[in-house]
């Protein structure tokens, strides 16, 4: 089996900066690469804020590991740089097809061969940008979901294309950067928990759209009723408006879904409030 030691991970924002922790946490070597030296030193706050949920969610939080993790961490702008001594490189730049395909084909011409070529994408369908990779035999998704370190499903989806060694090497890596490895048998867009938690947020979005009920409302309707911990307006703010605006833009005829978009921008993004990062969002943290 191939070891997986040296990872590369592309996009530096929400989840991204999870992900580089969660690796570096479990003693990968980790560099990370995003388009600003600004988003790279802003990351310095983000390990503060997740050391807190560390400490908070982890029995067997260890300080100093998490302090030898964040100084081990490579930092780069410079894309070719940040992919040359991959054994993995994972792709977490924002919901988008065709910037998944700029960023995927310029890592297919940098990285060494035989390294292996993950997604985090949320909604698109992987091998709508496997060509792009170049080795689409080595692509697959590896799918992590927010609070990483705690919520630590590692959703691994092969396309048609994707070999057996890399899904099973990526099996292995997530397993051992403490995911729970979920093997997808079958290319599906959304994997598991997105296939069941998109259509119950947008269910959310157009009660939200009639002005139905209000926003604490509907949630506190859904956690009493079904005795749920969140309801989906919660779970809108721990996502990310910016992350909820990407996937809402890939349904352009929903037009309900379109002008829930057009709201999360103006009253959201525009404003700084773009979910719990932010300490604001649908609630204030
Ligand atoms: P985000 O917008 O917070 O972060 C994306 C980062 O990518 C930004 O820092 C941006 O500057 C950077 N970026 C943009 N262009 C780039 C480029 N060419 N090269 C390198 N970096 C670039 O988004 P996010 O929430 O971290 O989501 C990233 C991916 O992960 C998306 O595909 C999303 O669907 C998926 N995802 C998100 C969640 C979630 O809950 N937020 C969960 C699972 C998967």
């Amino acid at each position: 089996m191939a070891t997986i030691n040296n990872v590369s991970v592309l996009g530096a924002g929400v989840l991204g900066s999870q992900i580089i922790m969660q690796a570096a946490y479990h003693g990968k070597n980790v560099t990370a690469h995003d388009i600003s030296d600004e988003l790279l030193a802003a990351l310095s706050g983000r390990w503060e804020w997740m050391r807190e949920h560390y400490r908070r969610d982890l029995p067997d939080f260890d300080e100093r590991r998490f302090d030898e993790a964040i100084s081990s961490i490579q930092l780069t702008t410079d894309p070719a740089r940040a992919v040359a001594d991959a054994d993995l490189v994972i792709e977490s730049v924002p919901e988008n097809l065709e910037l998944k395909r700029e960023v995927w084909t310029r890592v297919g011409e940098s990285a060494p061969s035989e390294a292996i070529f993950t997604t985090n994408s949320s909604a698109l369908r992987p091998s709508d940008f496997a060509e792009a990779t170049g080795r689409p035999d080595r692509f697959l998704a590896l799918h992590f979901a927010n609070l990483v370190w705690s919520n630590n499903t590692g959703e691994v989806m092969r396309t048609p294309a994707t070999s057996q060694h890399a899904f099973d090497a990526v099996l292995e890596f997530a397993a051992e950067i403490g995911l729970e490895p979920i093997a997808l048998a079958k290319e599906t867009p959304g994997y598991v928990v997105n296939s069941l938690l998109i259509p119950w947020l947008n269910a959310a979005a157009y009660l939200y759209v009639d002005g139905a009920a209000s926003v604490s409302d509907i949630d506190k309707t859904w956690r009493i009723a079904t005795g749920a911990p969140l309801g989906p307006f919660q779970v809108y703010d721990i996502v990310g408006f910016k992350v909820v605006a990407n996937v809402i833009r890939n349904t352009p005829d929903d037009e309900k879904l379109q002008h829930f978009g057009d709201l999360l921008v103006e009253r959201g993004i525009e404003q700084g409030r773009t979910g719990i990062a932010d300490g604001i969002g649908f609630y204030v943290y």
